[in-house]
């Protein structure tokens, strides 16, 4: 049977769901995709670092030896021994946490959808650098989320800020390692402070970690989590260490609030993948990381390298950038009179160079003149050339 007259619906949608808009810049952003662009654009992790022989492995092992529980439902909370894994990984600098304390996700992001759903009224007050990660700027906007912006500097965030503005904030949100978009790290004494504040404050402060093992050469700083797990809310991933299309990451945070994240999470999708819960441990449980971590750090630090040199010797006078010493991105700041979202048509149409326009990062007052470059799925000769010709354009312009 075929209905005669089919439905002709006119969609009234949540007004939570007319808020959401697909921006000018993702459509943009679709055209790098594209073989001939030098794309500078993209958030994703280099494919030459996934490690399919050895996931290949993992999934066989995992349901030869236990396919009838891989492929049941599992717990909300997550797959134990994994859970155990986290907890151990994370119990350093005399800090003890223990499972109970660990929620597995489906990718880190879900963590911070998570969150705005158990923590972000409508009209809530929530703290962000200047800039942020735009995905947790969106997902805590669907929630009703205010946000005030923390002033920072190429550092991070300036703790000393937080008095003036933290009355009725509901939480912090921090990125302090090779932050998205900048590659800014916080360093130790502003963490020591962070924490001190918000402890003081009373105010839960968010510390998403997904690039913290991408040190290319030096020894990680201190998690914030570790100096007060009572107060700080962790977000890891298996993203940018393993490979992001498994959707894995974890939330750690008190007790009182897990179990707020695990019922809001049996409403979103029951539980994460106990398949691909099970395979991740049996891929990391012998100590892969500790072998695969360092090549994925050579690669990403040779490229970061290519990509400094480049604008060192190619952009003009008047910009700056910022200088990772991790993770996936460079910051680049201009001329004041340059619009990057008009550059950017520019120079895929003319150069066929692509990068992210600053200003949909930062939550209230954009900065237009601002960029965010990926060095990490180009290799570094194309780099140099795409630097170059992106150096030439802005020097036309000025
Ligand atoms: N937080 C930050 C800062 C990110 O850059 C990303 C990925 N781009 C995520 C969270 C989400 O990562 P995933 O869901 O893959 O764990």
């Amino acid at each position: 049977m075929k209905l005669e007259n089919p439905s002709q619906l006119q969609w009234q949608f949540s007004h939570r769901a007319e808020q959401m808009q697909s921006s000018a810049i993702r459509e943009i952003l679709k055209i790098t995709m594209r073989p001939d662009i030098t794309s500078f654009a993209g958030g994703l992790p280099s494919p030459a670092t996934f490690p399919v022989e050895h996931m290949k492995t993992a999934f066989d092992r995992v349901l030869t030896q236990q396919g009838k529980v891989a492929l049941q439902y599992g717990p909300t909370d997550g797959y134990l021994p994994l859970r155990q894994w986290v907890a151990d990984s994370l119990s350093t600098d005399g800090a003890k946490i223990v499972p109970e304390q660990v929620l597995m996700v489906s990718g880190s992001q879900q963590g911070l959808d998570l969150l705005g759903k158990v923590l972000v009224d409508e009209g809530s007050k929530v703290l962000v650098e200047t800039p942020s990660y735009l995905g947790a700027l969106q997902a805590f906007a669907l929630y009703g989320a205010q946000f005030e912006s923390v002033p920072s500097d190429e550092n991070g965030l300036l703790p000393e800020t937080l008095d003036g503005i933290a009355q009725g904030a509901r939480m912090l949100y921090s990125l302090p390692n090779f932050q998205n978009p900048t590659g800014r790290t916080l360093p130790l004494e502003r963490r020591i402070k962070l924490v001190e504040t918000c402890a003081r404050l009373g105010l839960p402060l968010i510390e998403d970690d997904p690039y913290g093992a991408l040190s290319y050469r030096n020894a990680p700083l201190q998690k914030m989590l570790t100096m007060n797990p009572s107060g700080v809310i962790y977000m890891g991933s298996f993203s940018k260490v393993l490979t992001p299309g498994i959707r894995l990451g974890y939330v750690v945070a008190p007790t009182p609030l897990i179990q707020k994240m695990e019922q809001a999470k049996q409403a979103t999708d029951l539980h994460t993948a106990q398949l691909t819960q099970m395979v991740v441990y049996e891929a990391i449980k012998d100590g892969f990381l500790e072998q695969h971590v360092p090549t994925i750090r050579k690669l990403y630090g040779d490229q970061c390298e290519a990509m400094l040199g480049a604008l060192q010797d190619f952009f003009p006078a008047g910009c700056s950038w910022s200088k990772p010493e991790g993770g996936m991105f460079v910051w680049v700041t201009l001329p004041k009179q340059i619009d990057t979202g008009t550059l950017l048509a520019e120079a895929v149409e003319k150069i066929k160079v692509a990068f992210v326009p600053g200003a949909p990062f930062f939550a209230n007052t954009p900065e237009r003149n601002t960029m965010r470059l990926s060095f990490v799925t180009v290799p570094p000769a194309q780099i140099r050339v795409g630097i170059e010709a992106l150096g030439k354009l802005i020097a036309s312009k000025l």
